[in-house]
Protein backbone atom coordinates (compact mmCIF):
# COMPACT_ATOMS: atom_id res chain seq x y z
CA UNK A 1 0.00 0.00 0.00
CA UNK A 2 0.91 3.71 -0.02
CA UNK A 3 2.30 4.09 3.19
CA UNK A 4 4.77 0.92 2.88
CA UNK A 5 6.01 2.83 -0.42
CA UNK A 6 6.83 5.97 1.30
CA UNK A 7 9.12 3.99 3.73
CA UNK A 8 10.57 1.73 1.20
CA UNK A 9 14.20 1.70 1.02
CA UNK A 10 14.50 0.17 -2.32
CA UNK A 11 12.95 -0.83 -5.58
CA UNK A 12 14.48 -3.56 -7.73
CA UNK A 13 13.50 -4.31 -11.18
CA UNK A 14 13.89 -8.13 -12.33
CA UNK A 15 12.41 -9.86 -15.17
CA UNK A 16 11.66 -12.99 -16.36
CA UNK A 17 13.13 -14.75 -19.47
CA UNK A 18 12.66 -18.39 -20.42
CA UNK A 19 11.14 -20.25 -23.39
CA UNK A 20 7.37 -19.94 -23.77
CA UNK A 21 5.50 -22.54 -21.42
CA UNK A 22 7.85 -23.41 -19.26
CA UNK A 23 5.91 -21.44 -16.34
CA UNK A 24 7.30 -18.26 -15.99
CA UNK A 25 4.02 -16.42 -15.32
CA UNK A 26 3.17 -19.25 -12.39
CA UNK A 27 6.06 -18.56 -10.67
CA UNK A 28 5.37 -14.81 -10.43
CA UNK A 29 1.81 -15.36 -9.43
CA UNK A 30 2.97 -17.94 -7.02
CA UNK A 31 5.45 -15.83 -5.45
CA UNK A 32 3.45 -12.70 -5.94
CA UNK A 33 -0.62 -13.73 -5.29
CA UNK A 34 0.11 -17.55 -4.50
CA UNK A 35 -2.04 -18.40 -7.41
CA UNK A 36 -1.63 -21.31 -9.84
CA UNK A 37 -2.95 -21.85 -13.11
CA UNK A 38 -3.74 -25.12 -14.58
CA UNK A 39 -4.47 -23.75 -18.26
CA UNK A 40 -2.25 -22.48 -20.19
CA UNK A 41 -2.48 -18.69 -20.68
CA UNK A 42 0.03 -17.21 -22.97
CA UNK A 43 -1.05 -13.34 -21.66
CA UNK A 44 -2.54 -12.69 -18.65
CA UNK A 45 -2.73 -9.03 -19.53
CA UNK A 46 -0.34 -7.65 -16.26
CA UNK A 47 3.41 -6.91 -17.41
CA UNK A 48 4.39 -6.84 -13.78
CA UNK A 49 3.74 -7.55 -10.22
CA UNK A 50 5.00 -6.40 -7.48
CA UNK A 51 5.85 -7.31 -3.73
CA UNK A 52 7.17 -6.07 -0.97
CA UNK A 53 9.50 -7.98 1.01
CA UNK A 54 12.10 -7.07 4.12
CA UNK A 55 15.97 -7.80 4.05
CA UNK A 56 17.17 -7.42 7.45
CA UNK A 57 16.34 -3.84 8.76
CA UNK A 58 15.51 -2.59 4.92
CA UNK A 59 12.43 -2.44 3.15
CA UNK A 60 12.45 -3.72 -0.11
CA UNK A 61 9.49 -3.33 -3.13
CA UNK A 62 10.46 -6.05 -5.85
CA UNK A 63 8.77 -5.02 -9.13
CA UNK A 64 9.25 -8.43 -11.23
CA UNK A 65 8.29 -8.11 -15.01
CA UNK A 66 6.47 -10.40 -17.24
CA UNK A 67 6.93 -11.38 -20.82
CA UNK A 68 3.33 -10.79 -20.84
CA UNK A 69 4.00 -13.66 -24.10
CA UNK A 70 6.37 -11.75 -26.37
CA UNK A 71 8.68 -14.72 -25.74
CA UNK A 72 6.87 -16.82 -28.18
CA UNK A 73 7.59 -14.18 -31.29
CA UNK A 74 10.99 -13.61 -30.01
CA UNK A 75 10.52 -10.16 -29.30
CA UNK A 76 11.23 -9.41 -26.15
CA UNK A 77 13.25 -5.37 -26.48
CA UNK A 78 15.83 -4.39 -24.78
CA UNK A 79 13.22 -1.58 -22.79
CA UNK A 80 12.51 -5.04 -21.30
CA UNK A 81 15.77 -5.44 -19.89
CA UNK A 82 16.41 -2.03 -18.94
CA UNK A 83 16.87 -0.95 -15.36
CA UNK A 84 16.73 -4.50 -14.80
CA UNK A 85 19.05 -5.57 -11.49
CA UNK A 86 17.97 -9.22 -11.25
CA UNK A 87 16.51 -11.89 -13.39
CA UNK A 88 15.40 -15.57 -13.42
CA UNK A 89 16.40 -17.61 -16.05
CA UNK A 90 13.82 -20.49 -16.78
CA UNK A 91 13.44 -23.76 -18.04
CA UNK A 92 11.31 -26.35 -17.81
CA UNK A 93 13.05 -30.00 -17.26
CA UNK A 94 10.33 -31.87 -18.99
CA UNK A 95 11.64 -30.59 -22.34
CA UNK A 96 15.04 -30.51 -22.86
CA UNK A 97 14.59 -27.66 -25.82
CA UNK A 98 14.03 -25.36 -23.33
CA UNK A 99 17.35 -26.06 -21.78
CA UNK A 100 18.86 -26.33 -24.87
CA UNK A 101 17.87 -22.68 -25.89
CA UNK A 102 19.45 -21.01 -22.00
CA UNK A 103 22.13 -20.06 -24.56
CA UNK A 104 20.27 -17.94 -26.11
CA UNK A 105 18.86 -16.27 -23.23
CA UNK A 106 21.78 -16.17 -21.44
CA UNK A 107 23.24 -14.02 -24.78
CA UNK A 108 20.27 -11.85 -24.56
CA UNK A 109 20.98 -11.11 -20.76
CA UNK A 110 24.00 -10.15 -21.09
CA UNK A 111 23.39 -7.86 -24.06
CA UNK A 112 20.84 -5.90 -22.99
CA UNK A 113 21.15 -6.48 -19.26
CA UNK A 114 23.38 -5.24 -16.64
CA UNK A 115 27.19 -6.58 -16.45
CA UNK A 116 26.53 -7.18 -12.64
CA UNK A 117 23.02 -8.59 -12.86
CA UNK A 118 21.91 -11.35 -10.80
CA UNK A 119 20.84 -14.40 -12.43
CA UNK A 120 19.13 -17.04 -10.94
CA UNK A 121 18.66 -20.42 -13.29
CA UNK A 122 15.53 -22.47 -12.02
CA UNK A 123 14.88 -26.01 -13.48
CA UNK A 124 10.30 -25.46 -13.76
CA UNK A 125 8.18 -28.19 -13.41
CA UNK A 126 10.20 -30.52 -10.55
CA UNK A 127 6.86 -31.65 -9.76
CA UNK A 128 6.97 -34.33 -13.36
CA UNK A 129 10.57 -35.37 -12.14
CA UNK A 130 9.14 -39.14 -11.60
CA UNK A 131 7.31 -39.33 -14.80
CA UNK A 132 8.48 -36.63 -17.62
CA UNK A 133 12.23 -35.44 -16.67
CA UNK A 134 14.05 -34.55 -19.74
CA UNK A 135 16.93 -32.68 -17.73
CA UNK A 136 18.94 -34.07 -15.11
CA UNK A 137 19.35 -32.17 -12.07
CA UNK A 138 23.48 -32.41 -12.70
CA UNK A 139 22.99 -30.25 -15.87
CA UNK A 140 21.14 -27.59 -14.50
CA UNK A 141 23.83 -27.39 -11.65
CA UNK A 142 26.43 -27.53 -14.19
CA UNK A 143 25.78 -25.13 -16.43
CA UNK A 144 24.85 -22.91 -13.51
CA UNK A 145 28.61 -23.56 -12.06
CA UNK A 146 29.86 -22.94 -15.90
CA UNK A 147 27.94 -19.65 -16.83
CA UNK A 148 28.52 -18.49 -12.75
CA UNK A 149 24.74 -18.78 -11.51
CA UNK A 150 22.69 -20.18 -8.27
CA UNK A 151 20.30 -22.93 -9.21
CA UNK A 152 16.97 -24.04 -8.21
CA UNK A 153 14.44 -26.61 -9.28
CA UNK A 154 11.16 -25.24 -8.85
CA UNK A 155 7.45 -26.32 -9.24
CA UNK A 156 5.06 -23.36 -9.34
CA UNK A 157 2.51 -26.11 -9.17
CA UNK A 158 3.50 -27.74 -6.06
CA UNK A 159 4.95 -24.05 -4.74
CA UNK A 160 7.90 -25.86 -4.13
CA UNK A 161 11.00 -23.07 -3.80
CA UNK A 162 9.38 -20.48 -5.69
CA UNK A 163 9.90 -18.49 -2.09
CA UNK A 164 13.40 -19.51 -2.12
CA UNK A 165 14.31 -18.78 -5.95
CA UNK A 166 12.87 -15.13 -6.06
CA UNK A 167 14.54 -14.16 -2.15
CA UNK A 168 17.68 -15.49 -3.49
CA UNK A 169 17.82 -13.19 -6.34
CA UNK A 170 16.78 -10.23 -4.04
CA UNK A 171 18.87 -11.15 -1.04
CA UNK A 172 21.78 -11.11 -3.86
CA UNK A 173 20.79 -7.89 -5.62
CA UNK A 174 20.69 -6.88 -2.01
CA UNK A 175 24.13 -7.16 -1.18
CA UNK A 176 25.54 -5.85 -4.30
CA UNK A 177 23.33 -2.44 -3.86
CA UNK A 178 24.02 -2.10 -0.54
P1 LIG B 1 5.05 -19.16 -19.41
O1 LIG B 1 4.64 -19.18 -20.85
O2 LIG B 1 6.52 -19.40 -19.27
O3 LIG B 1 4.58 -17.93 -18.69
O4 LIG B 1 4.35 -20.44 -18.71
P2 LIG B 1 2.97 -20.50 -17.89
O5 LIG B 1 3.18 -19.98 -16.50
O6 LIG B 1 1.88 -19.90 -18.68
O7 LIG B 1 2.78 -22.09 -17.77
C1 LIG B 1 2.67 -22.90 -18.92
C2 LIG B 1 1.96 -24.18 -18.56
O8 LIG B 1 2.75 -24.94 -17.67
C3 LIG B 1 0.59 -23.99 -17.88
O9 LIG B 1 -0.29 -24.97 -18.34
C4 LIG B 1 0.89 -24.19 -16.42
O10 LIG B 1 -0.23 -24.67 -15.72
C5 LIG B 1 2.02 -25.22 -16.48
N1 LIG B 1 2.94 -25.12 -15.35
C6 LIG B 1 3.58 -24.02 -14.90
N2 LIG B 1 4.35 -24.29 -13.84
C7 LIG B 1 4.20 -25.62 -13.60
C8 LIG B 1 4.74 -26.53 -12.63
O11 LIG B 1 5.53 -26.18 -11.74
N3 LIG B 1 4.37 -27.85 -12.74
C9 LIG B 1 3.50 -28.28 -13.69
N4 LIG B 1 3.19 -29.57 -13.69
N5 LIG B 1 2.96 -27.45 -14.61
C10 LIG B 1 3.31 -26.15 -14.57
MG1 LIG C 1 3.69 -16.22 -19.50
Amino acid sequence: DDSFDEECDYLFKSVLVGDSAVGKSNLLSRFARDQFQLDSKPTIGVEFAYRNIRVGDKLIKAQIWDTAGQERFRAITSSYYRGALGALLVYDITRRTTFENLRKWLHELREYGSSDMVIVLVGNKSDLSNSSRQVNIEDGQSLAQLEGLSFLETSAMENLNVEEAFLQMINKIHEIVS
